[in-house]
């Protein structure tokens, strides 16, 4: 007898939902799917236990038939797609006809649905993929799933599961997606009864952007326009007539700087989507306006004919092809691009840096580096207009707390810098082997004599053994994390009480964060208090944090905490939100120091424990040693 047999349903359903299914997200992204498919006009989520307990979706679609909603089950069931033609112009998000079927075969899983037409509704109950039930039911119409234990009878998936605090961000993210895509819809989350997203139908995108992130990020953003920006591509060949590509949504400006791409938002055709071209089409935009590892916001919605694109690249449906994939990136990148130059005032803009020859090119990168610089502003701590220098933050005046923290290198985010410690980049603005300052010449940090500052950024100071460069806004950052720390440590945070108390709006995602971390902030100086519906209020703050600054902080720590802290230890997470914290307290550069502040700076410099390079690895301090100097002179 041969060995080759035909996989039973129940098996092929099985493997289907290991690409379909691989977390509760995915259950919930396909249910939104089919109820956004079904013409639904609110649909309400409900989640328990990060979704695997429970996940149940209502929505008020058309509802299925009693026919229909048991042959919804069968794999490749689908109303949406009769031929394989239809393939080359999907309108509706799905059209495999594989999700419910693989959903439900690792799930407990009940469907009542009714249609608008019919008196009675359909209740179909169903345990790893088999029928168990199917009986008629009073019903509103529209649809109801609920799926319960969720890998129940896949051990091997369920091991795989992140903590719920994670599934529920993945879930809530999505939802929050979905309501950007559908400004018209009402959407609701609720997770173990806590509501997290509730929006109503908005008449515009920008009413739903501010439903979902509140006034302060919509004041940031740029609206790429209305009417959309339009590329339009003559007939080819085999088409009859031109071809339309139109993106429409808001980007964020140079001052926004995320720091990854979970506020990038991308719809094609109104379905979500992750896309390597897409994305690299965003950073080139944005190339040369904000630091190369930093993440605007954006929310770009591109709309074309079905036929310019492939959605049918990938069993969960995130990723697409275009057919013209170079044309549609430099489109989406030279839209944008104009958008923020159309936001700029004009006198603002720089003339174009004429290309220069090799010999000077340390200058022309030294002046882009400043630009980047003051760029990074926005984010880094560089305050646009420089505050008063004799308002120095009053802790950082205080002498360092002793003992000196002993600080851990082993973790990621410093041992990832440590070797830019030492080489300062060779391409950076005085490229010379000399400006790495040797191991031994960090004693020589003691007793340096401060010269002077070159762009009121820069100590210029001079030492035993040569000429040193220091960067006063990551000197100061690197004294005050290690006060934060230490003080942390000891319980002495010192911490000032706000006059008004600030009340911050979080997105759901942030919202759980805060909920984590809540406990940390307020043993870093951050007294907090839920405050209705993802809003908090800070009523008081760490001392030395300007109030202009605070919010940004607190958004700042919850999306590090967000993106990597979800697997790093709580002292990883104390860390990061301690270097956020001193970055904002720290001098700015085009501040003017008095001798003796300049003086107090470099001797706090010297007495901490990593005085060569800041908190986020960038180097503090080059130096030109006195041999290179004399050699430079011919006088060696
Ligand atoms: P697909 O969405 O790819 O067609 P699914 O397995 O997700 O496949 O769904 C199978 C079919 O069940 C759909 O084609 C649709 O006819 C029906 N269906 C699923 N969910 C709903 C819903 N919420 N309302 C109405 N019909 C639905
Ligand atoms: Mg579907």
């Amino acid at each position: 007898m041969g060995r080759i047999r035909i996989l039973s349903d129940a098996v092929a359903n099985q493997i289907a939902a290991g690409e379909v299914v691989e977390r509760p997200a995915s259950v919930v992204k396909e249910l939104l799917e089919n109820s956004l498919d079904a013409g639904a006009n609110a649909l309400r989520l409900e989640v328990e236990a990060g979704g695997r307990r429970l996940i149940r979706l209502a929505d008020d679609g058309c509802g299925m038939m009693r026919d229909d909603a048991l042959l919804a089950f069968e794999r490749h069931a689908t109303s949406k797609l009769s031929d394989v033609k239809d393939l080359a112009s999907i309108a509706t998000l799905g059209f495999r006809g594989e999700a419910l079927p693989s959903i439900a075969s690792v799930s407990r899983l009940v469907l009542e649905t009714k249609t608008g037409e019919e008196q009675i509704g359909t209740r179909v109950e169903l345990a790893g993929g088999k029928i168990l039930k199917c009986e008629d039911a009073v019903l509103a119409p529209g649809t109801v799933i609920t799926v319960r234990d969720l890998f129940y009878n896949v051990p091997a998936r369920k091991k795989f599961l992140r903590s719920e605090q994670t599934e529920t961000a993945h879930i809530a993210s999505l939802v929050t997606h979905y309501s950007l895509a559908h400004p018209d819809k009402a959407f609701s989350l609720r997770h173990n009864r806590a509501e997290l997203l509730s929006v109503t139908p908005a008449a515009t995108l920008r009413e739903r952007v501010f439903q979902v992130f509140g006034g302060q990020t919509l004041e940031e953003l740029i609206d790429l326009g209305d009417p959309a920006r339009e590329l339009k591509l003559p007939a080819g060949d085999k088409e009859s007539s031109e071809r339309r590509f139109r993106l429409r949504g808001f980007v964020s400006g140079p001052q926004v700087q995320k720091l990854n791409r979970n506020s990038i938002y991308l719809f094609v055709n109104g379905r979500l989507i992750r896309d390597r071209l897409l994305l690299h089409a965003i950073s080139s935009a944005y190339h040369n306006l904000i630091p190369p590892a930093c993440y605007p916001f954006a929310l770009l919605f591109l709309e074309c004919d079905a036929e310019e694109v492939d959605v049918n690249v990938h069993p969960a449906k995130t990723e697409v092809r275009f057919h013209h994939g170079p044309l549609v990136h430099d489109f989406v990148r030279d839209a944008i691009r104009q958008a923020l130059m159309d936001q700029r005032p004009a006198p603002r803009l720089a003339p174009p840096t004429p290309p220069q020859p090799a010999a000077v090119l340390p200058y022309s990168e030294f002046t882009q580096r400043m630009e980047n610089l003051r760029l990074d502003g926005a984010a880094g701590g560089y305050a646009e207009a420089p505050p008063d220098p004799a308002a120095l933050p009053e802790f950082a005046l205080r002498p360092r707390p002793s003992p000196a923290p002993r600080l851990d290198f082993s973790d990621p985010a410093a041992s990832a810098s440590a070797p830019r410690l030492a080489v300062p980049d060779t391409h950076g603005p005085l490229a010379a082997g000399s400006f790495a300052p040797e191991p031994e010449s960090l004693e020589a940090l003691k007793d340096l004599r401060p010269l002077g500052q070159i762009h009121d950024s820069f100590i210029i100071a001079a030492g035993r053994d040569g000429l040193w460069i220091i960067d006063q806004h990551v000197a100061h950052e690197r004294i005050l994390f290690e006060q934060v720390l230490a003080a942390r440590s000891n319980g002495g945070v010192a911490s000032q009480r706000l006059l008004v108390p600030a009340i911050l709006s979080l997105t759901a995602a942030q919202q759980l964060e805060y909920a984590r971390i809540a406990g940390e902030l307020h043993a870093l100086g951050f007294e907090t208090e839920p405050f209705g519906n993802r809003t908090i209020a800070l009523k008081a703050a760490p001392a030395g944090l300007a109030a202009a600054d605070l919010e940004k902080v607190v958004v700042e720590i919850l999306e590090i905490s967000e993106s990597r802290m979800r697997r790093a230890t709580l002292d990883d997470l104390r860390r990061a939100m301690a270097a956020s914290i001193a970055c904002r307290a720290a001098i700015k550069i085009h501040m003017r120091l008095e001798p003796a502040k300049m003086d107090w700076l470099l001797r706090s410099l010297a007495a901490s424990s990593c005085p060569m390079s800041c908190p986020h690895g960038r180097p503090i301090a080059l130096r030109y040693a006195t041999r290179d100097i004399l050699k430079s002179f011919h006088r060696i």
